[in-house]
This record gives C-alpha cells, structure tokens and sequence, in this order.
C-alpha cells in the first residue's frame, strides 16, 4: 500500500489535498474519496473539484477543465510525482490578493504604509504538522512543522500541554473572514482592528500559528496567564518560536500573546 500522502500542494485557485484528509459530503463522495489519493479543492469555496484516482482524474464539477487554475493544478501534481516534491521554499506570487482588497475598500499600499505589514506570499508545498483543537489538519512549512511537533512534545515532558489552534491559512480563507463580517454589518475598520488584511497575515507564510491550552478559549488574552504561556516564555525560543505581536508592537496589532512565528536565529543572531 501506497503511504498516505501528508503534504499540502498548492496553487493560485487550486489545493491539492491528501484525500484521507477531506471529510465526504455524502455517501457518493465518501465512495470517491476512500479510493483517491488526491482531492482538487477550490480555495474560493472549499468545493471538491475533482479527485485523483489511480485510473484518471475524476471531475467533481461540470466542464471541470474550464474551471480557473485546474490545469497549474494538474501540473503542480506532475511535479510532485506521488508526494516527493522538495517541501522547499517555492511561494506563489502574492500580489492576486490585490483586486479583492479593493473590493473590500482596502487600499493595499496604504494599509502597509500604515501598518508596517507585507504582502505574505503562501507556499507551494506545506507539511502536515498535526492536527489542531479542532481535530482539523495543521499546515506548516516542513521546518515549523517538525519544530512545532518537537516543541509540543517537549511541553508534554515537563507535563504542560499546548494546543495548535490555528497555523496556514490561505488568502481566500483570510478573505472569507472578512466577507463573512461584512455581511453581518460589521464595518472594515472594526474587523481591521482584530484580523490582518487578506494577503498580509503570518499565517500566510506557514511559519505562524495560534497556541493554546486545554480549557482556554481560542485567542484570548487570558492565555497569557496559563501555565502553557509561562512554559512559551521560557523555553519557545529554544525551539526557533517567537511572539509576533508582544504588548506596544509596531505594527498596531492587538497583544497577542497565542500567536507565535517560528524564525529560528540565522548564523551570527543572538
Ligand atoms: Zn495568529
């Protein structure tokens, strides 16, 4: 048997999925996933779009070649060879993210100026790093992956207990987030104050993720006064994690005390 594909491959419009990941949407789509090794996944809306089989590729929408992005996507596959591509530091361009910045009334240049925040490019290939509180598939750059794996064991020896709760996300779902709260009338500002602009996130870049603890709610400022965060302080830079946002950041984002960045110290760095 064929070892189960663990890496994420993506493109511009397309995600290839490991099919053992994807939850079916019915019985006929169940049949079709447990004999898929690959799943294509609009990143727009999350639709399955078509499924890699071991006979060919079966199209899960109609005029499936039509579609935006199915054929960078079936190249991107070619590439990967059965799942061996180099979990390297290949980026898709970021600057599509522009047009629906616009859209949202955000100006991008503007938004950095103000900020001091880049455009976050996504990679091409991320790595299983586990499984969120959420029992959802974590992404990670294959180096945080393994990092965030090890940290997380070493916290388990000294009895503490870290939770993933977040780590990759795309633009589209960072883009989502914010058409969902502007179609409950919340205004662009308010959701600025509490999310990156789509594009300009940490977790664009599969180095970040949001850390919790059993018990805690996701995201909250209480977390800073857990035993977790108090394990975080002192031993997560031995691991190459650092908090992005600490208290008075540069960058005008809230205190975050869950959300950290893996960067470990370059040759020379302290
Ligand atoms: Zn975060």
């Amino acid at each position: 048997m064929r070892p189960l594909a663990r890496t994420l491959l993506n493109t511009p419009d397309v995600e290839l999925w490991p099919a053992w990941l994807l939850r079916a949407h019915g019985n006929a789509d169940a049949r079709i996933l447990s004999r898929a090794t690959r799943v294509l996944r609009r990143k727009r809306d999350g639709r399955y779009m078509a499924a890699v089989l071991d006979e060919g590729l079966m199209p899960l929408v109609p005029r499936l070649r039509r579609e935006p992005g199915v054929e960078d996507a079936l190249d991107l596959l070619d590439a990967a060879a059965g799942d061996d591509i180099a979990a390297g530091a290949a980026q898709l361009p970021p600057d599509r993210v522009g047009h629906r910045l616009e859209a949202l009334g955000i100006e991008a240049a503007a938004y950095a100026g103000r900020t001091g925040l880049a455009l976050v490019a996504e990679p091409v290939v991320l790595a299983l790093a586990g499984f969120d509180r959420y029992r959802r598939p974590l992404w990670l750059l294959a180096d945080a992956a393994r990092a965030w794996r090890r940290m997380h064991a070493s916290a388990a020896q000294d009895g503490v207990a870290l939770d993933a709760i977040s780590g990759y996300r795309s633009h589209d779902y960072q883009l989502g987030i914010f058409e969902r709260k502007r179609a409950r009338g919340l205004e662009i500002d308010a959701i600025l104050a509490v999310n990156a602009a789509p594009g300009f996130s940490e977790h664009h870049s599969g180095q970040a993720l949001d850390i919790g603890t059993p018990g805690e709610p996701p995201a909250e400022e209480s977390f800073e006064g857990t035993d977790a965060f108090a394990w975080l302080s002192r031993h997560a830079r031995e691991h190459g994690f650092a908090m992005s946002y600490p208290r008075g950041n540069p960058h005008g984002i809230v205190h975050e005390p869950w959300h950290w960045r893996y960067r470990p110290a370059g040759p020379g760095e302290a």
